[in-house]
């Protein structure tokens, strides 16, 4: 027997089979009864939600003869020669890999003659937005003054990337990422049919890892099959996906409820140690913290999914507020680590925010991480108080807990983690030169753990001065200053500065004796005081956006 995958065989072959996209069904189902079809049609979404399948059934119901109800028959010979790509008046062309002219001239040459055997030609294109300058011109002109008997559907996952001279000419569907509740009961129609045994809690993985696209659910649970044979466990498809061990990321989850920076940094060195790369843990950590926000926000008592555990553990530490924000900053490190690389930088620097979340930013910028900013003219302060409350006092430093031991429980307020000491004097407002330097080593030691070329370069060095939003630092030799004033590595201390203090400085180092410095001191141009300008002026990149200068008060 020769084996089809899932996603082809469960491939929707009518308008009632598509999940999820019930209102674009409708309406196309309503366009073929009415006979009311517009020239072009755009659909528009991400992978796998079903934009090339509606093309398919949306092109057999226009030119099925036993269309009914605006519903394909699904079994004449039209509509099978469309679900199978290879009907003599449905064209389909991949946008992606037939991006030129050539391909879209024989479209306009053609598009004059008369369908072969059905109403209407139709050219399906799929991904448009490949197309080149020059295709879409050529395309223009047969949109423009289309013959009666062609239509265009064309699929995308990137509308803003088709030209608005297309667009403009299309009737335009969204497609909505599927409901996780609809991927599971899809998920379960087709165990049913193909004698699969299925957790409900390892369908709801599958559900939570595909993003809201049921093709993709599709493979991974032919994957999780593959894997693990015909009774499908949660523990199976946390195997079969890559999901991390509970141990892995418990060693993080439990120091950054407990507030132990040193423990968190510990249990990320063993999980890297362990061959779990930094965007897959990235991805791991996200998935526990939406657990642990779709629960909060449901007022579930309990998360579920593959780390329902450690989900729950932070849903009963964290007020739903503070879960959001910390999917901010970990979405942020993805999407960063994405663009520029540097995932285990990336991954380092969100952890330590969302460690230090509540002390370290400003209202400001919880406000704008949360999208949630307050009304122009709105008093500063406008977040009510109790916001960032949480459920359950802090708990203290506690040494990094033992793989698979329960989350501690909450203990009473203990004194502040070092970190935490200088963090909390920039949180009132006033970052002054004797908190810096209080602060200073244990910045350089935090950083030493994290960059350790940057943190050698800083060996040794002082904070001489703060004045007018920028801070001198004395520096043990030339050599480390050259390395220090070459932009990569001013933006990179520029950076962990921030997540530190909580707050942006212009930078400057000089070395020598202390005598020197404070000469240098009192030479410091006298510039305009708002700290942003300072930056721009000093290297002319702004390192990092804050609404508050180093003085502002909250
Ligand atoms: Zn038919």
């Amino acid at each position: 027997m020769s084996y089809e995958p899932l996603a082809l065989k469960y491939r929707p072959r009518r308008f009632a089979d598509l999940v999820g996209q019930e209102t674009v069904a409708t309406t196309l189902r309503n366009a073929v009864k009415s006979g009311r079809l517009a020239n072009a049609f755009l659909f528009c979404g991400s992978r796998g939600t079903g934009k090339t399948s509606t093309a398919r059934i949306f092109a057999k119901a226009l030119q099925c003869p036993n269309s009914s109800e605006g519903e394909p028959c699904a079994e004449c010979d039209i509509c099978k020669a469309i679900a199978s790509g290879d009907d003599i008046d449905v064209i389909e062309i991949d946008g992606a890999s037939n991006r030129g002219i050539d391909e879209i001239r024989q479209i306009r040459d053609n598009a004059g003659y008369a369908p072969a055997r059905a109403r209407f030609k139709l050219y399906i294109i799929d991904e448009v937005h490949m197309l080149t300058i020059q295709a879409f011109n050529a395309l223009l002109k047969t949109l423009e003054e289309p013959p009666s008997h062609v239509k265009f559907l064309f699929a995308t996952t990137e509308a803003s990337a088709v030209p608005e001279t297309i667009t403009s000419r299309c009737q335009r569907f969204d497609f909505m990422r599927i409901p996780a509740p609809a991927i599971v009961a899809r998920l379960q129609y087709i165990c049913t049919q193909e004698n699969l045994s299925a957790e409900p809690a390892a369908l709801q993985m599958l559900a939570a890892k595909c993003e809201g696209g049921l093709r993709d659910a599709l493979s991974l649970l032919e994957q999780s099959v593959a894997y693990g044979g015909e009774s499908i466990t949660a523990d199976g498809v946390a195997r079969a996906l890559g999901l991390s061990g509970r141990e892995i990321c418990a060693a993080i989850v439990q120091p950054l409820i407990a507030g132990d920076a040193g423990g968190l940094l510990h249990g990320l060195d063993r999980a890297l140690e362990r061959g779990r790369d930094a965007e897959e843990l990235l991805d791991d950590l996200v998935e526990i913290l939406r657990a642990a926000m779709v629960a909060s926000a449901t007022e579930a008592d309990q998360a579920v999914g593959a780390q329902a555990e450690l989900a729950t553990a932070l849903l009963q530490a964290w007020p739903l507020q503070r879960l959001m924000l910390a999917m901010r900053l970990l979405l942020n490190a993805r999407r960063e680590s994405r663009l520029a690389g540097m995932a285990r930088i990336q991954l380092e620097l969100a952890l330590l925010k969302v460690l230090h979340s509540s002390a370290l930013l400003s209202l400001d910028e919880m406000r704008s991480l949360l999208g949630n900013a307050p009304p122009s003219g709105a008093p500063a302060g406008a977040v009510p108080a109790r916001t960032f409350e949480r459920r359950v006092p802090p708990a203290p430093i506690a040494p990094p807990a033992p793989p698979r031991a329960q989350i501690p429980a909450p203990a009473p307020v203990a004194a502040p983690t070092p970190v935490a000491a200088p963090a909390a004097m920039v949180q009132a407002g006033a970052l002054t030169l004797e908190a810096l330097q209080a602060g200073w080593p244990k910045f350089l030691s935090l950083l030493g753990d994290q960059k350790k070329r940057l943190a050698g370069h800083l060996e040794g060095s002082e904070v001489v001065s703060l004045q007018q939003g920028t801070l001198l630092i004395r520096l043990r030799s030339d050599f480390a200053r050259k390395n220090l004033e070459e932009k990569a590595q001013r933006e990179v201390l520029g950076e962990s500065f921030v997540n530190v203090f909580g707050t942006v400085l212009a930078l400057r180092f000089e070395t020598g004796a202390a005598q020197q410095s404070n000469n240098a001191t009192q030479q410091a141009p006298d510039r305009d005081p708002g700290a942003m300008k300072l930056i721009s002026a000093f290297d002319g990149t702004v390192v990092h956006k804050s609404e508050n200068g180093p003085q502002a008060k909250e």
